[in-house]
């Protein structure tokens, strides 16, 4: 059996990395699961923008290291594997990798959360080489260029009528031929003079020229013919699934997955265990707003353990 540790964190995105940094400075020595892909969604992106602090941006990989130097520089001990099984509910916190078990008074879970993806070729190779799933993120990338954006619902309809800020023309790529997103915001794109619609149209190939997207393919869902739709940029809106599974059936979860927390606090429904970032948040999805919950998420469960002792 292991030693029963002060804090276990469960990610190593923003959130994950803000608390361990937090909790290894208040003296806690933190144990971080990082998982086999340490450093979370900004390892598929190239540069950052809007993470304060940084005037002519950083590469989404380079930020992420320097975040775990400075995690690892006041002591978190960190370990590349992921949880494979938890239980949260008694006094002392179990953690495991398939038969290693690990203890914890405090367990702070920050597993974040995945855009759903197209699955189709060209994808996964242009990620963040005009492939994104983040207008906010990535928008200003994409001036007076040609934009597809893939969804029928609310955030696709957002999404779309924000690129319109930067982008000459953006095209609404949708399988039906009408949206499932609210009337207020399907009409409000509908309404934007420089969107147009793709209806019962799916994207069945992302096209690049030297390294970077330059068109999608796209197939009618009734008649089944092809055509090409050129375009430098593909948002794909087609929704997020919050990584939520470890934790079902322990920690309360709303009817989306998504982690559920007593706000402005991190605390969830269990004594000890705190969440923050993307796993709880599907509003703003942003680093900025998963390292501010990292930090809160180390601050409250630095408070839980010493009114503990
Ligand atoms: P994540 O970053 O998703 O990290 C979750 C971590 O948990 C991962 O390391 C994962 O490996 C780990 N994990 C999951 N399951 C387990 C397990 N069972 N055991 C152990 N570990 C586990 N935001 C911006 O502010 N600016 C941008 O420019 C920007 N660009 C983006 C570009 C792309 C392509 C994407 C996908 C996102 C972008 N975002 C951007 C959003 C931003 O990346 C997220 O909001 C942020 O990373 C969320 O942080 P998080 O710590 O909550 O989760």
């Amino acid at each position: 059996m292991s030693e029963i540790r002060d804090v276990i964190i469960i990610g190593s995105g923003p959130a994950g990395y803000t608390a361990a940094l937090y909790t290894a400075r208040a003296d806690l020595h933190p144990l971080v699961f990082e998982g086999f892909q340490f450093g979370g969604a900004l390892m598929q992106t190239t540069e950052v923008e809007n993470y304060p602090g940084f005037p002519e941006g950083i590469m989404g990989p380079e930020l992420m290291d320097s975040w775990r130097k400075q995690a690892e520089r006041f002591g978190a001990e960190l370990v590349s594997d992921d949880v494979t099984r938890v239980d949260l509910t008694g006094d002392v916190k179990k953690v495991w990798v398939e038969d290693r078990e690990y203890q914890a008074k405090a367990v702070i879970l920050a597993t974040g959360s995945a855009f759903r993806p197209l699955n189709v070729p060209g994808e996964n190779e242009l990620m963040g080489r005009g492939v994104s799933a983040c207008a906010t993120c990535d928008g200003f990338f994409f001036r007076d260029q040609h934009i597809a954006v893939v969804g029928g619902g609310d955030t696709a309809m957002e999404e779309a009528t924000f690129l319109t800020k930067f982008a000459a023309k953006v095209t609404i790529v949708h399988r039906r031929d009408e949206f499932r997103a609210s009337k207020v915001m399907a009409e409000r794109a509908l309404a934007n003079p420089k969107i147009e619609v793709a209806w019962n149209s799916a994207v069945t190939q992302v096209n690049g020229t030297d390294g970077k997207v330059s068109s999608v393919d796209l197939v009618d869902t009734v008649t089944g013919s092809a055509r090409n739709l050129p375009a430098t940029g593909l948002f794909i809106a087609i929704g997020h699934d919050p990584r939520s599974e470890l934790f079902k059936g322990q920690v309360e979860l709303d009817e989306s997955g998504y982690v559920k927390v007593a706000a402005p606090s991190t605390r969830t429904n269990i004594e000890g265990v705190f969440a923050a970032g993307d796993l709880v948040d599907h509003t703003y999805q942003q680093a900025v707003t998963a390292a501010g919950t990292g930090c809160a998420a180390a601050l409250d469960a630095e408070r839980y353990l010493t009114a503990l002792n």
